[in-house]
């Protein structure tokens, strides 16, 4: 079953969220919105503190960049890893510390280097070109960047392979037989300074197994590296702990991952007598399950399949489309009521693929009922566009009882917003 005690409840078949009616929402603040639990947000990250005291959690702003959301998780204590310039300055002006932040990316620009040595941020530094650049223009303004080298180390965990980021032929990260080179390199450069050693496998992970073997992997270079007489303060072993999007099938909690993880750790630190401070960077398991999509049924239509024409698509939730996502559907006005056939339902954008769910079981939908599209809070509105000339989707927080808006509906305006039109076409 997809309920959580206090997070999202049935009561007289209608889907509670946090308390709060979610019809009621839609209501009251229209139709598409994402709906968001503060509550949960605390909860989760607490539990995933709690499972790792000794580490660092950085919360990857990726997932879910609304400034309430990463305000909660400042008040929480959260760092933040951020890969942009603008998620740097969101995480900044949400008040996480300069120096709980690490600033990833593959391909940072010139601008973004220079902001991130003038707030005085850690950099993940994802090759051996970036490392040339930063050091000079940390030394241009006469700083020193404390950075980490974010390692490819060629390890497949089983997810979409869009999702796999530590492949040997990922993007990301030194390969990690030119990791000594690059520490080698940054001990002698002046204008940064080696003090972390970085990677990240992956997203939506449920095998425990490649975090264990990533683990053993990076303490190997751990010893390597301070043999060359590099003292690593950290090891940042990025996040990808999956989540239950299916509801029927469980899969390992921050609990299971410490247990895996952290007897390897700390056998690994006693046996070569180094005992850097573990960072970790979960953005999926954070937000995921905090907010709900609700999106209206404009049509029921009975063709090859019975489709469910609903207000949102891959413009507000793209998961399904991009990597075959699966999110749990239910019909929020009808919570509870027993199933009467099987119902893709369809976004409204001009693409065959636009489906958000394939198939599924429900009560007897029709126009005007609520769909209601669980675990959108990761990769969510994130990853949304206005595809199609569609505004993008207000956001709500519900916080004891209460509802704010958090972000409101973009109108038309904002999809003229930045325009131009040359004279001669006026
Ligand atoms: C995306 C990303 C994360 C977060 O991954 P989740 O699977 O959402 O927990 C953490 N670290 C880095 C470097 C990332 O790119």
């Amino acid at each position: 079953m997809f309920e959580i005690e206090g997070h999202l409840e049935v009561r007289d078949h209608r889907l509670f969220i946090g308390g709060v009616d979610a019809v009621d929402l839609v209501g009251e603040h229209g139709s598409p919105i994402f709906v968001t639990n503060e509550e949960r947000i605390r909860e989760n990250y607490r539990r995933y503190q709690r499972a790792f005291p000794d580490a660092d959690v950085y919360y990857a702003v990726k997932a879910n960049g609304n400034l309430t959301i990463l305000r909660i998780l400042a008040k929480e204590g959260a760092g933040a890893d951020v890969f942009s310039g603008g998620e740097l300055y969101m995480a900044l002006l949400a008040g996480i510390p300069r120096d709980r932040i690490l600033f990833n990316g593959n391909s940072k620009t010139e601008r973004e280097l220079r902001y991130a040595l003038q707030t005085g941020v850690r950099l993940s530094v994802d090759s051996l070109d970036e490392l040339k650049t930063l050091a000079s223009l940390a030394r241009e303004s006469g700083k020193v960047a404390e950075i980490a080298i974010r390692v490819n180390p060629a390890i497949s965990p089983e997810t979409h392979p869009k999702i796999a980021t530590g492949l040997s032929t990922s993007k990301f990260g030194i390969p990690y037989t030119q990791v000594i080179e690059a520490y080698d390199m940054a001990e002698r450069l002046e204008g940064v300074k080696p003090i972390g050693i970085h990677c990240h496998i992956g997203s939506q992970i449920t095998d425990l197994t490649p975090f264990v073997e990533t683990v053993k992997r990076m303490m190997e270079m751990v010893e390597q590296i301070d043999r060359l007489g590099v003292k690593l303060e950290f090891l940042d072993l990025g996040s990808g702990l999956g989540i239950p999007y299916r509801k029927d099938e469980p899969v390992p909690t921050p609990e299971d991952l410490a247990d895996a993880i952290l007897p390897v750790f700390k056998e690994c630190s006693d046996a070569i007598g180094l005992h850097p401070r573990l960072i970790l960077e979960p953005g999926r398991y954070i937000t995921g399950d905090t907010t709900v999509l609700l999106t209206k049924v404009n049509l029921v239509k009975e063709a090859n399949k019975r489709f469910v024409g609903v207000d949102a698509g891959f413009n507000l939730l793209i998961r399904p489309a991009m990597y075959d996502a699966y999110h749990y559907v239910l019909v929020a006005n009808k919570a509870d009521l027993p199933p009467s056939g099987l119902y893709t339902i369809a976004g409204p954008i001009c693409e065959s693929g636009d489906i958000l769910a394939h198939d599924r079981e429900l009560p007897a939908v029709e126009r005007g009922d609520v769909i209601a599209v669980l675990d959108a809070g990761a990769y969510g509105f994130s990853m949304s566009s206005q595809y199609n000339g569609r505004p993008r989707a207000a956001e709500i927080l519900v916080s004891k009882g209460r509802a704010y808006v958090i972000r409101e509906h973009e109108t038309v305006n904002d999809l003229l917003a930045k325009q131009r039109v040359p004279p001669h076409l006026l």
